[in-house]
């Protein structure tokens, strides 16, 4: 009988992501609510020195996933040392990150381990039969759907970045280390990692800021966008925009939030000439404080804005971006 919580941890740089900090939480919560196990699994390179944290946020055990062709992710090189784990212990529930990585790689997982997938959930709990219930938005937000697993194991979901609670660590927890043999044959990687180049700006991921300064088709040029870097800068967040400025060449693809871009869910959400399609709402109404810039009273955007500014943007960002100077100086 399939049995405990597992999540696949994703690190960055040797640093484990927010997201999976994020996961843990979530999956001790689960683990006590059926009195099972949490394990988590970490795959990479020289990957070790993670475990401690896993344990320190609620981890009982940590499998080790350790091979020089796990450096950089790739779905070929991951996917089968992690199917061939999960297969043989059977856990009843498995949770990742809803990031670039987790979208990569669940869905291939799941089908190698003919089991359904829930994906950017925002709440996970246990039913009354001690089943997995995960929530997720669909059609873009309008509705929202409680997804369960009537019978395939492992009840696999991801969890959209900043939705869930992360647990105080317990330094002092401890657990148990499993290395996991591979043989993972080079050969079968089909893709090559030649590069990662790091995006300019504060090297906020957008999917994980805590704060996100988007901009529309109302900052009226790429050139303008100077001026959310800076209130992003002095803030500590990242720019995020809509597809229109995406469309018009103005930002990058990667930068672009909602519907075909992605979802992001800060706590703070600055939405700055974006008249708020609901395109664009699917991938921003999660946040917890929405602030519109709009000099139309009648945007959209002002429907899910929780402070509306009615106005120019080239006048009121220049003074927002000063004031959040003064203020975090003090
Ligand atoms: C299948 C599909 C998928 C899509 N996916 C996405 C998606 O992922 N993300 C997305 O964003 N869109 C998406 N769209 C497009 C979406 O429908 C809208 O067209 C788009 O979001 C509009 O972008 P915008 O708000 O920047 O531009 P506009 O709708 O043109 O709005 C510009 C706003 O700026 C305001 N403005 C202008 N000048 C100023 C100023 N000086 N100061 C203050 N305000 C000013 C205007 O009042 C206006 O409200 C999708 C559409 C389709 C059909």
């Amino acid at each position: 009988m399939a049995k405990g919580v597992w999540v696949i941890a994703e690190q960055k740089d040797g640093n484990i992501r927010r997201v999976t900090l994020e996961a843990v939480s979530a999956g001790r919560g689960l683990a006590d609510k059926v009195n099972e196990e949490m394990a988590v699994i970490i795959p990479g390179t020289g990957v070790e020195g993670l475990a401690d944290e896993m344990f320190h946020y609620g981890a009982d055990k940590v499998y080790l996933i350790d091979d020089p062709s796990l450096k950089e992710y790739t779905a070929d090189g991951y996917i089968t040392p992690l199917f061939n784990l999960i297969n043989e212990n059977q856990p009843s529930i498995l949770i990742m990150g809803a990031t670039s990585e987790g979208k990569d790689l669940t869905p291939g997982l799941s089908a190698r381990l003919k089991t359904g997938l829930a994906t950017d959930c925002t709440g996970l709990d246990i039913d009354g039969q001690a089943r997995l219930e995960a929530i997720r938005p669909v059609y873009a937000g309008k509705a929202i759907a409680k997804v369960i697993w009537p019978e395939s194991r492992p009840q696999m979901a991801t969890i959209r970045p900043n939705v869930m609670k992360i647990g105080t660590p317990d330094k002092g927890r401890k657990g148990g280390v499993i290395k996991v043999e591979t043989t993972i044959n080079p050969g079968d990687i089909r893709t090559t990692v030649k590069e990662i180049v790091k995006s300019a700006g504060t090297g906020v991921d957008l999917a994980e800021a805590r704060i996100v300064v988007s901009g529309g088709r109302g900052m009226k040029g790429a050139e303008n966008f100077k001026i959310l870097e800076e209130l992003s800068d002095v803030v500590g967040g990242a720019v995020g925009a809509s597809r229109s400025v995406v469309d018009a060449g103005w930002r990058d693809h990667q930068f672009q939030v909602g519907q075909t871009g992605k979802t992001v869910s800060p706590d703070l959400y600055i939405a700055c000439g974006i008249s708020g399609a609901i395109q664009h709402l699917a991938g921003m109404s999660s946040s917890k404080y929405i602030v519109a810039i709009n000099k139309d009273p009648e945007a959209n955007i002002f429907k899910v804005a929780d402070y509306g500014i009615v106005g120019d943007l080239f006048e009121i960002v220049p003074v927002l971006t000063e004031e959040f100077k003064k203020i975090l100086a003090e």
